[in-house]
């Protein structure tokens, strides 16, 4: 029998994989992404946030989520097969999700380790 390495490393818990559906990515509406995405951003705002698009400082960032191509946001600890990867978004954005869909330093530090 082979077992399913991506399922074993990613795996963290039944219950966490069972209870939290994907859920869609809520966006700002578009006038709202628009203006922000049009801001002069402040010097060093090199990233946005996924949700509004306002302008983002990266050393700055404390949360983010992990999106798929469907536009969903993915549980923490849940493996997606059509993931995008992990996007920040701001530190009110972030209320727009529950807990369990928020990426902090402390669930994945690896993501505060890219390269300047
Ligand atoms: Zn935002």
């Amino acid at each position: 029998m082979v077992l399913d390495n991506r399922f074993s490393t990613c795996y963290v818990s039944p219950a966490m994989n069972e209870t939290l559906p994907l859920i869609p990515v809520p966006f700002a509406p578009a006038e709202v992404r628009e203006r922000n995405s049009e801001r002069t951003s402040p010097a060093g705002h090199t990233t946005s946030c996924l949700f509004c698009e306002r302008p983002m400082n990266p050393a700055r960032v404390a949360y983010y989520v992990e999106m798929t191509t469907s536009l969903k946001v993915v549980p923490v600890g849940v493996d997606a097969e059509d993931s995008q990867g992990c996007f920040p978004v701001g530190t009110s954005c972030k209320n727009l999700v529950p807990v369990g869909y928020r990426i902090t330093k402390k669930t994945n530090p690896s993501l505060w380790e890219m390269p300047e």
